[in-house]
This record gives structure tokens, sequence and C-alpha cells, in this order.
């Protein structure tokens, strides 16, 4: 929070991922919300995370036409997470607020995030309470937060996407954090802070398709989970040692058949195959699931940049003297 003598600067975050068609209306009806606050200076941080649409054409006229906005244009596709993340990286206000431009989070709803800030909130997240998803969307959501919340070793509040308000405080402590395969929101959790929440109505999407494909999503989902929890490398011991068991029964059954009833054929094809196929899919799962954590190390021992930052409109650089990006 600035001192209340001072003009504090808001940074907006703002990821662009072939949005040509709600761009200039999501600009218009942001420059409308933040008229209303002008005891701040504002700056609009777009990142282009390698549209290839006419993005790029549509935020160098907004440029043009307004200096607050600054066009970071990554060298290819690198995913929402990690253009958030080399959006905090460039910010340079004293609140950052992260919010998605297809318009499905309101202008409206960001000011009321910094009314909280005003108040002393450190982390203000904007928490749904209804949403205008498709069912599988929502459902597949519902899902993941019950059963992050389940996992997870921290607490990660549900129906929370990345839009939200930080602190600079709290920027500065994600700029820490080099992992690859990020969790933005749970990374948030983790710096804990004065945190509060905002309830608010998501929007229908204003125009063009979701750049989430279902891999993209299940990515996310993933590391989420596999990022805060270690329980599942723990639940692959109880399920061997539920088979054990399993099989253990199994031989006291068949030893106490063959005294009690010596000429009797054990049916034992079916019981056979069906036990064969079940060991054999259970040791792949929990085969994928050592992968899956064994993959992250991978990515973590290659200690490659998070992303590459093509251009950059303005003098600025990365406030983060890690390897976090290269340009
Ligand atoms: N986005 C991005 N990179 C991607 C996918 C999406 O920067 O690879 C941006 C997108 O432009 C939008 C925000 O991230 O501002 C949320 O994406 P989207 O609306 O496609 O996801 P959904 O709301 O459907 O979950
Ligand atoms: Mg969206």
């Amino acid at each position: 929070m600035p001192k209340s003598n001072m003009r504090g600067l808001i940074s907006f975050v703002l990821p662009v991922y072939n949005e040509s068609a709600s761009l200039m209306h999501f600009y218009s009806a942001l420059s409308r919300a933040i008229a209303k606050k002008p005891a701040y200076k504002y700056e609009l941080i777009f990142i282009d995370d390698g549209s290839t649409d006419s993005s790029p054409a549509v935020l160098n006229k907004l440029h043009a036409k307004d200096s607050r906005v600054v066009i970071i244009s990554l060298s290819r596709n690198f995913g929402h997470q990690m253009a958030v993340t080399a959006g905090l990286d460039y910010a340079q206000g004293d609140a950052v607020i992260i919010m998605d431009t297809d318009l499905q989070d309101p202008p409206a709803v960001a000011m009321r995030l910094v009314q909280k800030w005003e108040q002393g909130f450190d982390v203000v997240y904007a928490k749904r309470r209804s949403r205008q998803d498709s069912l599988a969307k929502r459902t597949s959501a519902a899902l993941f937060y019950r059963l992050l919340a389940r996992l997870s070793d921290i607490e990660i509040p549900a129906n929370t996407g990345d839009f939200r308000l930080l602190d600079k405080k709290v920027v500065a402590e994600l700029q820490k954090f080099g992992e690859q395969d990020r969790f933005m929101r749970g990374l948030v959790s983790y710096v804990g802070f004065r945190q509060t929440a905002v309830h608010f109505d998501r929007q229908k999407r204003f125009a063009g398709k979701s750049g989430y494909s279902f891999s993209k999503m299940w990515k996310l989902a993933i590391d989420g989970i596999l990022g805060f929890s270690n329980k599942p490398l723990k639940l692959i011991a109880r399920v061997g040692l539920f088979f054990s068991f399993l099989s253990f029964a199994g031989i006291v059954y068949a030893t106490t058949m063959k005294f009690i009833d010596p000429g009797h054929v054990v049916p034992g094809w079916a019981f056979i195959t069906i036990s064969v196929l079940l060991m054999g899919g259970v040791q792949l799962i929990v085969l994928g699931m050592l992968g899956s954590y064994i993959g992250r190390i991978y990515n973590e021992v290659k200690h490659r940049p998070l992303y590459i930052t093509a251009s950059v409109n303005d003098r600025r650089q990365p406030s983060t003297k890690t390897r976090r990006h290269t340009s």
C-alpha cells in the first residue's frame, strides 16, 4: 500500500493468446473502470503469448493511442501460467492485478480488488460465485478443486482462477520461485501474507474460443496437484499393501479349500486372467505416477529459462536477477 500522500502505481498483467476479437472491447472496458479511480497511475502490461492472429497488431494500435500500454512479446506460446509469470517480472506497480483479456473477468471487479488492498490486504483473489462455462468445464473444475483440497499440503482456495491483486511485496516473493511446472494460484497461497476474497460472477467469453485446450487444462490440473503434494507417492505404497493383502487372503482361501474339499477343481481361469490384468494395470498406473514426478525433476534439472522474450516495447528490464528469461 503506498502512503496516502503518494500516487501509487497499479500494474495490470494481461495475458493475450489469440484475443484479437476481444482486445479492443476489453481495453475500453478496462479504461472506463480505471478512470473511476484517478487517484492512481496505471500501467497495462499485455503479454502476447505467441498469438497467431492479429492480436499483436491490435496491441500496437492500443500502444499508439495510450502510452500506459506496455507490450511484452514472448517468442512463442509458453502458456497462460508463463505469460503471467513474465508479466509479474516486468510489472513495476505497488499493486499488480492479473486478469484475463477475454472479458470473463469484469474490469469493475478489478477495482473492488483495489478497495480491499486499500484496506490493508496483500492478496485479494476474486472468487467465482457463478460461472457461465460449459457443463464439462464446470464439472471438471468442481472435481479438480475437491481433489486439490484433499491432496494439497497447503490450502488453495476453491473456485478462484488467477484473477487477483497482489501487493508488490507478494510479487517480489513470487519472483523467487524458479520452478518450471507452475501453478501460480498455488504459489500465491504458499507465499501467505494477508489474503482475502472478493466474490463475483464470472462472465461468458466475449468472443473467440478458449486458449486452454484439453491438454493445457490437464497439465494445469496435474501441476496443481503434483506441485503441492507428495501424497500420490504415498498412495502407491497403500495400493501395494492392499493388493498384497488380497493375495495373502487368496493364498489362505486356496489352502483352506484344498483341505476342506480336495476333490473340488478351483475355477481359476477367469480369476487368474482378471487378477493378472488388474495387477498389470495397477503397476502401469503406479509407474505413470512415478514418471510424472521424475519428469518434473528432469524439467527442473535442465534449468532452462522459464520463458523467452522476443521484444518489449519500452526500455524496461525484468526485475528478476535469476535465470528466468532470455531475450
Ligand atoms: N492465454 C494465454 N496463453 C495460452 C492460453 C490462454 O496467455 O496459452 C490467455 C488468454 O488470452 C486469456 C487467459 O489466458 O486472457 C485465459 O485463457 P482462456 O480464456 O483461453 O481460458 P479459459 O477462460 O477458457 O479457462
Ligand atoms: Mg477465458
